[in-house]
Protein backbone atom coordinates (compact mmCIF):
# COMPACT_ATOMS: atom_id res chain seq x y z
CA UNK A 1 0.00 0.00 0.00
CA UNK A 2 1.78 3.27 -1.09
CA UNK A 3 1.57 6.16 0.74
CA UNK A 4 -0.57 8.72 -1.02
CA UNK A 5 1.18 12.22 -1.04
CA UNK A 6 -1.68 14.78 -0.04
CA UNK A 7 -1.37 18.22 -2.07
CA UNK A 8 -2.57 20.89 -0.28
CA UNK A 9 -3.18 24.27 -2.48
CA UNK A 10 -4.47 27.92 -1.07
CA UNK A 11 -7.91 27.77 -1.17
CA UNK A 12 -10.44 30.67 -2.41
CA UNK A 13 -10.13 32.84 0.64
CA UNK A 14 -6.77 32.58 0.41
CA UNK A 15 -6.38 33.47 -2.64
CA UNK A 16 -8.86 36.71 -2.30
CA UNK A 17 -7.15 37.78 0.71
CA UNK A 18 -3.80 37.64 -0.87
CA UNK A 19 -5.12 39.17 -4.23
CA UNK A 20 -5.52 42.47 -2.30
CA UNK A 21 -1.55 43.12 -1.70
CA UNK A 22 1.18 43.95 -4.39
CA UNK A 23 3.52 41.45 -5.52
CA UNK A 24 6.01 43.71 -6.57
CA UNK A 25 6.27 44.30 -2.66
CA UNK A 26 7.42 40.84 -2.31
CA UNK A 27 6.02 37.66 -0.52
CA UNK A 28 3.36 37.62 1.86
CA UNK A 29 2.59 34.88 4.51
CA UNK A 30 -1.06 35.08 6.01
CA UNK A 31 -2.96 32.94 8.52
CA UNK A 32 -6.59 32.68 9.61
CA UNK A 33 -7.07 32.88 13.45
CA UNK A 34 -9.25 33.73 16.25
CA UNK A 35 -7.99 37.73 15.91
CA UNK A 36 -8.68 37.79 12.10
CA UNK A 37 -6.93 36.79 9.42
CA UNK A 38 -2.45 37.88 9.90
CA UNK A 39 -0.15 38.79 8.30
CA UNK A 40 3.70 39.93 7.10
CA UNK A 41 4.99 40.96 3.87
CA UNK A 42 8.22 41.28 3.10
CA UNK A 43 10.06 44.55 3.15
CA UNK A 44 13.58 44.10 2.92
CA UNK A 45 16.40 41.35 1.59
CA UNK A 46 17.24 39.43 4.08
CA UNK A 47 17.25 36.20 6.82
CA UNK A 48 13.76 37.73 7.96
CA UNK A 49 11.32 36.26 5.77
CA UNK A 50 7.50 37.51 6.06
CA UNK A 51 7.08 33.73 7.61
CA UNK A 52 9.49 34.63 10.46
CA UNK A 53 8.14 37.64 10.68
CA UNK A 54 4.56 36.52 10.99
CA UNK A 55 5.33 33.63 13.50
CA UNK A 56 7.66 35.98 15.45
CA UNK A 57 4.82 38.73 15.52
CA UNK A 58 1.79 36.10 17.09
CA UNK A 59 4.19 35.22 19.92
CA UNK A 60 4.91 38.64 20.24
CA UNK A 61 1.35 40.03 20.02
CA UNK A 62 0.02 36.88 22.02
CA UNK A 63 2.03 35.16 24.39
CA UNK A 64 -0.49 32.68 25.53
CA UNK A 65 -2.42 32.53 22.90
CA UNK A 66 0.60 31.90 20.09
CA UNK A 67 0.84 28.27 20.72
CA UNK A 68 -2.58 27.70 19.44
CA UNK A 69 -3.07 30.10 17.16
CA UNK A 70 -0.22 29.10 14.82
CA UNK A 71 -1.81 25.52 14.27
CA UNK A 72 -3.35 26.99 11.61
CA UNK A 73 -2.19 26.71 8.24
CA UNK A 74 0.12 29.06 7.22
CA UNK A 75 0.28 30.09 2.98
CA UNK A 76 2.97 32.07 1.58
CA UNK A 77 3.71 33.25 -1.73
CA UNK A 78 7.03 31.67 -3.20
CA UNK A 79 8.39 28.58 -2.15
CA UNK A 80 9.21 28.29 1.14
CA UNK A 81 12.69 28.27 1.91
CA UNK A 82 14.38 26.13 4.64
CA UNK A 83 14.65 28.05 6.98
CA UNK A 84 11.29 28.98 7.25
CA UNK A 85 10.14 25.00 6.59
CA UNK A 86 12.52 23.80 9.75
CA UNK A 87 10.63 27.14 11.49
CA UNK A 88 7.35 25.91 11.11
CA UNK A 89 8.56 22.56 12.90
CA UNK A 90 9.88 24.56 15.38
CA UNK A 91 7.51 27.23 16.45
CA UNK A 92 4.11 26.47 14.19
CA UNK A 93 2.39 23.57 12.32
CA UNK A 94 1.97 23.80 8.85
CA UNK A 95 2.94 26.02 6.05
CA UNK A 96 2.07 26.01 2.12
CA UNK A 97 3.26 28.12 -0.29
CA UNK A 98 2.10 29.37 -3.66
CA UNK A 99 -0.46 31.99 -2.90
CA UNK A 100 -0.63 34.52 -6.17
CA UNK A 101 -0.57 38.00 -4.97
CA UNK A 102 -2.50 40.61 -6.97
CA UNK A 103 -1.43 44.26 -8.11
CA UNK A 104 -1.82 46.25 -4.57
CA UNK A 105 -5.62 47.29 -5.88
CA UNK A 106 -7.46 45.85 -2.50
CA UNK A 107 -7.00 47.11 1.12
CA UNK A 108 -5.11 44.79 3.09
CA UNK A 109 -6.45 45.16 6.88
CA UNK A 110 -3.75 46.97 8.50
CA UNK A 111 -4.96 45.53 11.91
CA UNK A 112 -3.48 41.69 11.00
CA UNK A 113 -0.25 42.86 10.14
CA UNK A 114 2.34 41.79 12.19
CA UNK A 115 5.28 42.98 9.99
CA UNK A 116 6.04 45.97 12.41
CA UNK A 117 5.27 44.11 15.86
CA UNK A 118 8.07 41.66 14.96
CA UNK A 119 10.63 44.23 13.66
CA UNK A 120 9.64 46.46 16.99
CA UNK A 121 10.79 42.83 18.78
CA UNK A 122 14.08 43.06 16.70
CA UNK A 123 14.81 46.49 17.14
CA UNK A 124 15.44 45.15 20.68
CA UNK A 125 17.68 42.49 19.69
CA UNK A 126 16.27 39.60 21.27
CA UNK A 127 18.54 37.25 23.54
CA UNK A 128 21.31 39.97 22.76
CA UNK A 129 24.24 38.81 25.63
CA UNK A 130 27.28 40.83 26.46
CA UNK A 131 30.19 39.55 25.71
CA UNK A 132 34.30 40.33 26.37
CA UNK A 133 35.26 42.05 23.21
CA UNK A 134 37.34 39.44 21.85
CA UNK A 135 39.15 35.64 23.04
CA UNK A 136 42.89 34.94 22.57
CA UNK A 137 41.92 31.31 21.44
CA UNK A 138 38.97 29.22 20.62
CA UNK A 139 39.38 27.20 24.15
CA UNK A 140 38.35 30.65 26.19
CA UNK A 141 35.51 31.17 23.45
CA UNK A 142 34.56 27.72 24.74
CA UNK A 143 34.64 28.29 28.06
CA UNK A 144 32.80 31.44 28.31
CA UNK A 145 29.99 29.44 26.58
CA UNK A 146 30.33 27.07 29.18
CA UNK A 147 29.67 29.73 31.56
CA UNK A 148 27.55 31.59 30.51
CA UNK A 149 24.95 28.67 29.81
CA UNK A 150 25.77 27.69 33.59
CA UNK A 151 25.11 31.33 34.69
CA UNK A 152 21.88 31.55 32.47
CA UNK A 153 19.95 28.70 34.53
CA UNK A 154 20.66 29.18 37.48
CA UNK A 155 18.39 32.11 38.75
CA UNK A 156 15.64 30.88 36.83
CA UNK A 157 12.35 29.10 38.23
CA UNK A 158 12.10 26.29 35.94
CA UNK A 159 8.89 27.20 34.23
CA UNK A 160 10.59 30.46 33.22
CA UNK A 161 14.11 28.82 32.05
CA UNK A 162 14.41 28.35 28.10
CA UNK A 163 16.96 25.35 27.06
CA UNK A 164 20.40 27.44 28.19
CA UNK A 165 21.82 28.13 24.97
CA UNK A 166 24.45 30.44 24.45
CA UNK A 167 26.33 31.61 20.66
CA UNK A 168 29.16 33.50 19.73
CA UNK A 169 30.50 34.51 16.38
CA UNK A 170 34.18 35.32 16.23
CA UNK A 171 36.49 36.77 13.71
CA UNK A 172 39.42 35.37 12.56
CA UNK A 173 41.88 36.96 15.13
CA UNK A 174 39.53 36.44 18.00
CA UNK A 175 37.40 39.37 18.12
CA UNK A 176 34.03 39.06 19.04
CA UNK A 177 31.26 40.33 16.48
CA UNK A 178 27.98 39.22 18.18
CA UNK A 179 26.82 37.29 20.81
CA UNK A 180 22.94 35.77 21.98
CA UNK A 181 21.06 33.39 24.41
CA UNK A 182 17.98 31.32 23.68
CA UNK A 183 15.15 33.71 24.61
CA UNK A 184 12.49 30.94 23.30
CA UNK A 185 10.73 30.71 27.00
CA UNK A 186 7.56 32.31 25.86
CA UNK A 187 8.51 33.15 22.12
CA UNK A 188 9.52 29.71 20.45
CA UNK A 189 11.31 31.38 17.70
CA UNK A 190 14.54 32.91 19.61
CA UNK A 191 16.74 30.35 20.03
CA UNK A 192 20.66 31.61 20.40
CA UNK A 193 21.50 31.15 17.04
CA UNK A 194 18.82 32.67 15.31
CA UNK A 195 18.82 35.47 17.58
CA UNK A 196 22.66 35.94 16.71
CA UNK A 197 21.99 35.71 12.78
CA UNK A 198 18.80 38.45 13.24
CA UNK A 199 20.69 40.54 15.59
CA UNK A 200 23.79 40.55 13.15
CA UNK A 201 21.65 41.58 10.04
CA UNK A 202 19.76 43.85 11.77
CA UNK A 203 22.38 45.63 12.69
CA UNK A 204 25.10 45.21 9.81
CA UNK A 205 22.19 44.55 6.57
CA UNK A 206 24.86 41.82 5.60
CA UNK A 207 26.76 38.47 6.38
CA UNK A 208 29.19 38.07 8.53
CA UNK A 209 32.24 38.53 7.15
CA UNK A 210 34.85 36.43 5.91
CA UNK A 211 36.39 33.89 8.02
CA UNK A 212 34.05 33.80 10.40
CA UNK A 213 33.17 30.97 13.26
CA UNK A 214 30.09 30.56 15.30
CA UNK A 215 30.25 28.49 18.26
CA UNK A 216 27.55 27.71 19.79
CA UNK A 217 27.25 25.68 23.41
CA UNK A 218 24.61 23.13 21.69
CA UNK A 219 24.19 21.67 17.84
CA UNK A 220 22.44 23.60 16.12
CA UNK A 221 18.48 22.59 15.51
CA UNK A 222 17.49 22.56 11.94
CA UNK A 223 15.44 26.00 11.78
CA UNK A 224 19.18 27.27 13.06
CA UNK A 225 21.18 25.62 11.09
CA UNK A 226 19.14 26.59 7.74
CA UNK A 227 19.55 30.53 9.24
CA UNK A 228 23.07 30.00 9.80
CA UNK A 229 23.81 28.87 6.55
CA UNK A 230 22.24 32.19 5.24
CA UNK A 231 24.56 34.50 6.43
CA UNK A 232 28.19 32.16 6.97
CA UNK A 233 30.51 33.15 4.25
CA UNK A 234 31.70 30.48 2.33
CA UNK A 235 35.19 29.95 4.28
CA UNK A 236 33.26 30.21 7.82
CA UNK A 237 32.29 27.39 9.78
CA UNK A 238 30.40 26.37 13.03
CA UNK A 239 31.36 24.26 16.07
CA UNK A 240 29.13 22.98 18.50
CA UNK A 241 30.38 21.98 22.34
CA UNK A 242 27.17 19.41 22.98
CA UNK A 243 25.99 17.40 20.50
CA UNK A 244 21.57 17.72 20.15
CA UNK A 245 20.35 14.51 20.95
CA UNK A 246 16.78 15.06 19.36
CA UNK A 247 15.54 14.65 15.56
CA UNK A 248 15.85 18.52 15.42
CA UNK A 249 19.20 17.78 15.67
CA UNK A 250 19.87 15.50 12.36
CA UNK A 251 20.05 16.03 8.46
CA UNK A 252 20.57 20.48 9.36
CA UNK A 253 21.76 22.09 6.58
CA UNK A 254 24.87 22.56 8.17
CA UNK A 255 25.62 18.99 8.22
CA UNK A 256 24.30 18.06 5.10
CA UNK A 257 27.28 20.77 3.76
CA UNK A 258 30.15 19.62 6.24
CA UNK A 259 29.79 23.22 7.58
CA UNK A 260 29.64 22.18 11.22
CA UNK A 261 31.95 20.34 13.59
CA UNK A 262 32.07 19.48 17.07
CA UNK A 263 34.55 20.86 19.19
CA UNK A 264 36.95 18.70 20.93
CA UNK A 265 39.23 20.07 23.67
CA UNK A 266 42.65 20.42 23.25
CA UNK A 267 44.82 17.82 25.32
CA UNK A 268 45.05 19.27 28.89
CA UNK A 269 42.74 22.07 28.64
ZN1 LIG B 1 17.65 26.32 17.06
Amino acid sequence: MGRKRIVITPGPEEQSFAARFDARDGDLAMVATDHGVLWAQRHRAGPMGPVLELVQGIYERWPDEARWLVRQRIFTSGEPTAVEKALVKVAAKKLTGGLQLGEGTGVPPAEGDLGPVARALQARRPGRHTAPSSFRDPTEAAAWLRRTVAEITRPLPRHARARPVAAVALAPDGRVLAAAVNDHATNRTLHAELNLVCNWWTEHGGPFPSGTTVMVSLQPCRMCAAQLMTVLPADGEVVFLEHEPGAMGHHTGLQLAGRERAWEDAPGA
